[in-house]
C-alpha cells in the first residue's frame, strides 16, 4: 500500500458562543485538515489546531509548512512503515506538533481502514465508552451556576469549570455551584496558570476546608514554573494535574523527576498525535500518575482521533473531548466518527477513525483566507 495522494483543508467553523479561559476568548475552530489516499483507495483523515499560547506555533506556517512538506515526503510511502514514518516526523515537525498531529492520525487512520481494524482496537482496545467532560469558561457565579444545571439535565455527569483570573471570586463560585447542585456528579477544575502557587495553595485549602468535592486542578501556575508547580502539588488537598506544563515526553519525565503532578492531561495537539499521546500514557503509568486525553477547540475529526486514544489506552482515567460541542455545524457525518450520548462518548463502529467527512461541508467551512491545497 503506497500513498498517492495528499490535500490539506484549512477550516473555519463558528462556535454558538464564546468561549474564555485566561489567556483568551475563542469564537471560532479554527484547524486545519489532512487527507492522505493510497494506490487501494483508502482515505486517512487527520486535524492540526495549532494554538500559538499552547503548542507555540502559528496557523499560516503549519498551512505552508503541511501543504509543501506532504507531497514531498509522504508520496509513495508505505504507511505501515511506521518507526520509520514516526522518526521522519520527530525530526522534521518537531516545532509544528499540531502539524505533526494532523500527519500521524491520518497515518493510524489509513493503517486501521487496511486492516479493517478500529484505531483504538490497535491501541489496544482497553473500553468501550467514557464518561464525558464538558467546560464551562469564566463566567459569573450565576452564569456558571445555570450551565452547570443545563449540563446535568442533559446527562453530564463531569464538568470542568475554568478559573484562574480572581482566586476569592473562583472559590465563591466554586462553592456556589457545590451549594446549588450538590453531589453526585464530578467536578474538575481548569486555571489554565492563572494563579501564583500562593494562590492556588490557599484555593485548594479553602475548598477542602468547605468540603467541597473536586476531582483534580489543572495547571494552577505558569507552565515554565515547575518549581511552583511541585510547590502546590506538595501542599494541595486536591489532585493536582499538569496541562500546559506537558508537551512532549522530556516535560513528562521532568515532572516526574521533580513530583511536580499528580497527573497529566495530554493532547494529540500538544505532543503530536495518537502515537506520542500513546507513549505519554504509557509513561504516566509507569510513574503512577493517572493520565486524562485533552483537546483544543477542534472539529470532530480531531476529536475522534482522541477518542481512539482515550478508550483504546488502559491508562485513561478521565476525557476533556468537548472542543467541538459548541460549534455551529459538524463536518463529519453524524452516524461516523466520535459520538455522544447521555453523558458518554463512544466510537461509532468503523475501521481506522471510523469516520466520513462531509465534502459539501468541507467545502462551505473552508477558510478562503488561507485557501487549500491538493
Ligand atoms: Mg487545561
Amino acid at each position: 500500500m503506497r500513498i498517492v495522494s495528499t490535500a490539506v483543508y484549512p477550516i473555519k467553523i463558528p462556535k454558538k458562543a464564546p468561549f474564555q479561559v485566561t489567556y483568551a476568548t475563542r469564537t471560532a475552530c479554527l484547524a486545519i485538515l489532512v487527507r492522505l489516499v493510497t494506490d487501494d483507495g483508502h482515505e486517512g483523515w487527520g486535524e492540526a489546531v495549532p494554538v500559538a499560547e499552547v503548542t507555540g506555533e502559528n496557523r499560516a506556517e503549519v498551512f505552508r509548512k503541511l501543504t509543501s512538506w506532504l507531497p514531498a515526503n509522504l508520496t509513495g510511502r508505505d504507511p505501515f512503515d511506521q518507526e520509520d514514518l514516526r522518526l521522519l516526523l520527530e525530526r522534521e515537525l518537531k516545532p509544528l506538533p499540531s502539524a505533526r498531529c494532523a500527519v500521524d492520525s491520518a497515518l493510524w487512520d489509513l493503517r486501521g481502514r487496511a486492516l479493517g481494524l478500529s484505531v483504538r482496537e490497535l491501541l489496544g482496545a482497553a473500553r468501550s465508552y467514557h464518561q464525558a467532560s464538558a467546560s464551562i469558561g469564566i463566567k459569573s457565579t450565576p452564569e456558571t451556576v445555570a450551565e452547570a444545571a443545563g449540563l446535568l439535565r442533559r446527562g453530564f455527569t463531569d464538568i470542568k469549570v475554568k478559573i484562574g483570573l480572581d482566586p476569592a471570586a473562583d472559590i465563591q463560585r466554586i462553592k456556589a455551584l457545590r451549594q446549588e447542585l450538590g453531589c453526585g456528579w464530578r467536578l474538575y477544575l481548569d486555571a489554565n496558570q492563572g494563579y501564583t502557587p500562593e494562590e492556588a495553595i490557599r484555593l485548594t485549602q479553602a475548598l477542602a476546608d468547605a468540603d467541597v468535592s473536586v476531582e483534580f486542578l489543572e495547571q494552577p501556575v505558569a507552565a515554565a514554573n515547575l518549581e511552583g508547580l511541585a510547590e502546590v502539588t506538595r501542599h494541595s488537598p486536591i489532585l493536582i494535574a499538569a496541562d500546559e506544563a506537558v508537551k512532549d515526553p522530556a516535560d513528562l519525565l521532568e515532572i516526574v523527576r521533580r513530583q511536580a503532578a499528580h497527573m497529566v492531561n495530554i493532547k494529540l495537539m500538544k505532543c503530536g498525535g495518537p502515537t506520542q499521546a500513546a507513549f505519554l500514557v504509557r509513561m504516566a503509568e509507569a510513574a503512577g500518575m493517572k493520565a486524562m486525553i485533552g483537546c483544543m477547540i477542534e472539529s470532530r475529526v480531531g476529536i475522534t482521533a482522541g477518542l481512539s486514544v482515550a478508550l483504546g489506552l488502559a491508562n485513561v482515567d478521565y476525557i476533556d473531548l468537548d472542543g467541538y460541542f459548541d460549534l455551529a455545524d459538524d463536518i463529519v457525518t453524524p452516524s461516523t466518527g466520535a459520538q455522544l450520548e447521555a453523558g458518554r462518548q463512544y466510537l461509532a463502529p468503523g475501521a481506522g477513525l471510523g469516520l466520513k467527512v462531509d465534502e459539501e461541508k468541507l467545502k462551505q467551512y473552508l477558510d478562503s483566507e488561507l485557501g487549500a491545497s491538493a
